[in-house]
């Protein structure tokens, strides 16, 4: 069997292989798509030391740090199932194998709940954004609408008018979900406009970039176009942890439950990065999750009894 076990190979999963490995334990790394989100991502402006990169050079820098040490890599291999049993814990792939080991890493990342309009995907990364911590400042000066008036839709528009020229927040329902503080702060801004009961319909461009977006006004039904260079969509991010359902303690939201040290509900199971209840989901903390449950599992495997 594995010492560790990491099931997930974006920055999160990637940092714990090549700590565990610097352990000398045995150390393999399962995943669907080695590098994770970095792969769909153009630039990475805000990992410290690393003034640029591309998210796929910096997803084969990763890959090439792990080759460095002696990682079992199975690349496109989903997990479909966690077994503890009561001393080795079973990950069953969905190609019929099941892999054992003493401790495992979950770190299956998550993904951006799109909108479903036309003009989303052919626009994404070109005015088309998710994460404004990341692409936030290349809309210095411009026009934005943030989709989504939770908490997350909400802390954008704020974060975003700190930089943008103006935002425009567009929200589904009659009244923001987000908490009344926010909302309070929101209303203060000069160059934010809220638009409730609206319904996007489409993100339109001229072919190279955003120019608009389309939405139905609810109450009226009538299609109206706001006029702007960027959409930044914050209507959820969604764990990758459907298939833990049942066997790990998961938040409401779907994130695995983890604590200071990224233990799981379960003994001997840790997790780390953006599928978890961590906070703040970037490459550089996802790295240092991951960093972070690589050393519980080793001080989980030198204190149990198994030699
Ligand atoms: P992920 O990167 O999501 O990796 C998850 C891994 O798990 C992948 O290998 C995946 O294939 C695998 N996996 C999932 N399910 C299974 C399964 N069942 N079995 C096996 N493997 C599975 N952050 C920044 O800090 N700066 C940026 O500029 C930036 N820009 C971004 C731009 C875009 C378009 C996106 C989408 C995200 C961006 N982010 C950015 C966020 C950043 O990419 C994430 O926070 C980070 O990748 C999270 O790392 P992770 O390892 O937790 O998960």
């Amino acid at each position: 069997p594995f010492d560790v076990l990491i099931v997930g190979g974006g920055p999160a999963g990637a940092a714990a292989a090549v700590y565990a490995a610097r352990k000398g334990i045995r150390t393999g790394i399962a995943s669907e798509r080695f590098g994770g989100q970095v792969l769909d991502t153009l630039g990475i402006e805000n990992f410290v030391s690393v003034k640029e990169t591309e998210g796929p050079k910096f997803a084969l820098a990763l890959e090439e740090h792990v080759r460095h040490y002696d990682v079992d890599i199975m690349n496109l291999q989903r997990a479909k199932a966690l077994k503890a049993g009561s001393d080795l814990i079973e990950i069953e792939l969905e190609n019929g194998a099941a892999l054992k080991a003493r401790s495992v890493i979950l770190s299956t990342g998550a993904r951006w709940r799109k909108l479903g309009v036309p003009g989303e995907d052919q626009y994404r990364n070109k005015g088309v954004a998710y994460c404004p911590h990341c692409d936030g400042p290349l809309f210095k000066g411009k026009r934005v609408a943030v989709v989504g008036g939770g908490n997350s839709g909400v802390e954008a528009a704020i974060d975003l008018a700190g930089i943008v020229a103006h935002v425009t927040l567009i929200e589904f329902a009659d009244q923001l979900r987000a908490d009344a503080v926010l909302q309070r702060k929101l209303a203060s801004l000069p160059n934010v406009t809220a638009i409730l009961h609206a319904q996007t319909t489409e993100v339109t461009g001229d072919g190279q970039k955003v120019n608009g977006l389309v939405y139905k006004d609810r109450a009226t039904g009538v299609d109206q176009r706001v006029e702007l260079e960027g959409v930044f969509v914050q209507i959820g991010l969604v764990p990758n942890t459907e298939w833990l359902k049942g066997s790990i303690e998961l938040s409401r939201h779907g994130e695995i439950v983890v604590d200071a040290k990224g233990q799981t509900s379960v003994p001997g199971v840790f997790a780390a990065g953006d599928a978890t209840t961590t906070p703040f989901k970037q490459i550089i903390i996802a790295a240092g999750d991951g960093a972070k449950a690589a050393l519980g599992a080793f001080d989980h495997l030198i204190r149990s009894s198994a030699p």
